[in-house]
């Protein structure tokens, strides 16, 4: 099967008996046995790694439905849902980092993952150091006791693409394991299991939700990997809403039409932005010239609608200015729903290990599923509105 049909069929039951499309939205605390017998026996069966109905927090159905159809665009061999992508990432390194562990992360970050590791990670123990995007830049903070490497890509702000492939290997070959943020591929354009990563974490609030009104995490594993995330999940009795869970399953039959038209989209306008004097750097994987386009043409099969651009030194300081004129772009965190949103950020003052070369502040745009003529409409009228 190829990834559309598996797209509309992951995570279906299969039923012989008249059904609904959809897996059914099942919503429980309780979960009621015939006998004692049987509930002691589910609960043994669940507390070896089962994917198996037994309590509310151990997800439902509808869970478990989530988690394969990730499974299968992620190509792992399991799932757990998370009820944000930055519980996903917490959870991660809550698992493999413990006291006197080393854990290595990039730094193009997300920048709230900062915050968990120098606050709550380094106080509990935790070495946390952070590496410049790109293999020597992680070959230079390896230690013995790094348990965990943790990379993004594109990375978070700027769009720097690390090879996954060259990290994998190296962290292998210290005995790490390397976690990578996902969020941006959304599974469907780059598969990092496929990579040599053992783990793969998505913030699903963004693309696989879609419509920016549910929060989700998800984290999906290839190997040995799973049975230490699974008991950190149990221990802390961390679980996801099966109705958000059902809505991250109907996104997920749409992910494809979807991504398509955001990268289309996004790339006429990244296109229509590199070609104005206004502009100084479009900072977009899937352009050519762009920072990361390498790696991204050899490792990806698409593009998404999250991607930056700066505007020309002398009109540098209004940045602020252009985002507040657009009308068609709104100001607001996230991004992976079907609207637009711009953002100005500065990369540099965020980032420890690696200096930022590019210009103070950039413009982050999130190209949503409008009529890409209004949009690049928009952005015309803006850039003319404040160079005046
Ligand atoms: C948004 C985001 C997250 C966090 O997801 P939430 O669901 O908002 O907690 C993690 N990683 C990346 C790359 C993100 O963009």
């Amino acid at each position: 099967m190829r990834e559309k049909t598996l797209l509309v069929q992951a995570g279906r039951p299969d039923q012989d008996t008249p059904h609904q499309v959809n897996p059914a939205l099942v919503r429980a605390s309780t979960v009621l046995f015939p006998t004692v017998e049987a509930m002691q026996e589910t609960r043994q069966r669940r507390e070896a790694g089962e994917q198996i109905f037994s309590y509310g927090v151990r997800g439902t159905p509808t869970t478990h439905a989530l988690e394969d159809a990730v499974t299968v665009l992620e190509q792992g061999d399991r799932t757990l849902i998370y009820p944000s992508g930055l519980t996903a990432v917490a959870v991660v390194l809550l698992t493999f980092a413990r006291p006197c562990d080393h854990v290595a992360i990039i730094d193009t970050v997300y920048p709230p993952v900062r915050h968990l590791c120098n606050d709550y990670l380094a106080s509990r123990g935790v070495e946390v150091s952070y590496f410049a995007p790109s293999p020597e830049g992680m070959k230079a903070v390896l230690q013995p006791k790094t348990r965990l490497v943790l990379a993004e890509t594109p990375g978070s702000g700027t769009f720097e693409v690390p090879d996954i492939r060259a990290l994998a290997a190296m962290a292998h070959e210290n005995g790490s394991l390397l976690a990578v943020d996902n969020t941006w591929a959304s599974g469907l354009f780059f598969k990092p299991l496929t990579q040599g990563a053992d783990i793969s974490i998505q913030a699903a609030t963004k693309y696989i939700c879609g419509h920016s009104d549910t929060m989700l995490g998800t984290v999906t594993v290839s190997g040995a990997a799973f049975m230490p995330l699974f008991e950190t999940t149990t221990a802390m009795g961390l679980c996801a809403s099966p109705t958000d869970c059902y809505d991250a399953l109907k996104g997920l039959r749409t992910l494809e039409v979807r991504l398509r038209r955001h990268e289309e989209s996004a790339l006429r306008v990244a296109r229509w932005l590199a070609g104005q004097d206004t502009v100084a750097d479009v900072y977009h994987p899937a352009l050519e010239g762009s920072v990361g386009h390498s790696i991204w043409k050899r490792d990806f099969t698409g593009s998404s609608g999250l991607f930056a651009f700066s505007l020309a030194p002398e009109l540098a300081a209004r940045s602020t200015a252009l985002v507040n004129t657009l009308s068609h772009f709104g100001i607001g965190a996230s991004w992976g729903g079907f609207e637009s949103l711009a953002l100005p950020v500065k990369p540099g003052p965020i980032r420890t290990a690696s200096a930022w070369a590019g210009p103070e502040t950039i413009i982050r745009l999130h190209v949503g599923l409008e009529d890409t003529d209004d949009l690049i409409e928009d952005l015309d009228r803006a850039i003319r509105r404040i160079s005046t």
